[in-house]
């Protein structure tokens, strides 16, 4: 399976691939892609110089260009799909059809993924991305369980890519209307789930308050970590008692289920996170690279070392560790 690592500029590029990644995904520097913070992403030469490395490397370089284009300003997003076609990336990530329409008339030879923002969960789905628009793979979203992707997998007519590491989202994601209702901002085109200037960390009498658009999230001790606020994590009193009703704050980890996603057939692994920094970027992938080195080497025997997850434990949110919905069967 490929190894697909989260980049947000271009010491992070030179992290991931030094730490063994096959492939990184980036965005370029504007609100073209679903990651919108000060000082990350690529501006086009940057995007030039970064598919030049990865050519040079053997490795692969794919862009995000997953937010839906505003009404009368689709020319940003299409200049956006003109420059990674320019720089000779291997393929660009989209959700909007219109985008993927045009990507697919103006530049034939550019792959196409689809994005998980597409929510794109059945087969008569992804049938109708491929007919349509010609995608080669899909990014399947962050709430079906492991048996589900199985199915979807023995019968795709795309490559699969599932995310593997970093932060779950529970909803159709870019249609977040948790999110929207206390940010006001989507969290597609908005850029974050969470936006950073709606970010308050309060001191008070009762512990450090942590707010969203000014709505409380959590309430911790004095000097405790507290994490980065989405609404989905937040910890909410309800029926007399305080715990985390929609999401708990842990990260991603399916590195229990390695074998079984091979044997699916699971085209690539992406880990999550290009708002990170390079030194995440660098870790995570290394711990993948390793483990996925192990299952090429063990096969059916593959044994996950506890020492990756410790690593991936420290850099993941709450320092806590899940297999999410791949085991959850909720649904
Ligand atoms: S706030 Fe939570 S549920 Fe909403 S889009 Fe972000 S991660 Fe997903």
């Amino acid at each position: 399976m490929e190894l697909l690592a989260p980049v947000g500029n271009l010491a992070g590029l030179n992290a991931a691939l030094d730490a063994g990644a096959d492939a990184v995904y980036v965005g370029l520097k504007d609100d073209t892609n679903a990651r919108r913070f000060a000082g990350l992403n690529f501006t086009p030469s940057e995007l030039a110089q970064a598919a030049q490395q990865c050519r040079q490397r053997g490795r692969l370089l794919y862009v995000a260009i997953n937010t839906f284009p505003q009404p009368g300003q689709e020319q940003r997003w299409h200049r956006a799909v003109d420059a990674a076609a320019e720089a000779g990336v291997s393929a660009v990530i989209m959700a909007d059809p219109g985008l993927l329409g045009y990507a697919a008339k103006r530049h034939p030879k550019l792959e196409r993924h689809l994005s998980v923002q597409a929510s794109a969960a059945n087969l008569p789905s992804l049938a109708l991305y491929q007919q349509a628009f010609g995608i080669t793979r899909a990014v399947l979203p962050r709430v079906l369980d492991i048996e589900q992707i199985e199915r979807i997998a023995a019968d795709s007519p795309v490559e699969l890519e599932v995310f593997a590491s970093g932060s779950l989202c529970v909803m159709a994601e870019g249609r977040c209307q948790l999110s929207t209702w206390v940010s006001g901002q989507s969290p597609n085109s908005g850029g974050a789930c969470s936006p950073a200037a709606q970010v308050q960390w309060r001191e008070t009498e009762q512990g450090r308050e942590i707010r969203l658009g000014g709505a409380l999230l959590d309430r911790v001790p004095a000097g405790a970590p507290g994490g980065y606020p989405t609404v989905c994590k937040g910890r909410y009193q309800v029926a007399g008692s305080q715990s985390h009703p929609i999401s708990a704050p842990c990260s991603l980890s399916t590195l229990p289920l390695l074998p079984r996603l091979a044997r699916a057939g699971i085209t690539a692994l992406k880990l999550e996170g290009r708002q990170r920094s390079p030194h995440y970027s660098a870790t995570i992938t290394q711990v993948w690279r390793q483990a996925l080195d192990r299952l090429a080497s063990d096969g059916e025997s593959y044994r996950m070392d506890p020492a990756w997850q410790q690593q991936l434990r420290k850099l993941s949110e709450g320092q806590s560790l899940t297999t999410g919905p791949y085991l959850a069967g909720w649904q």
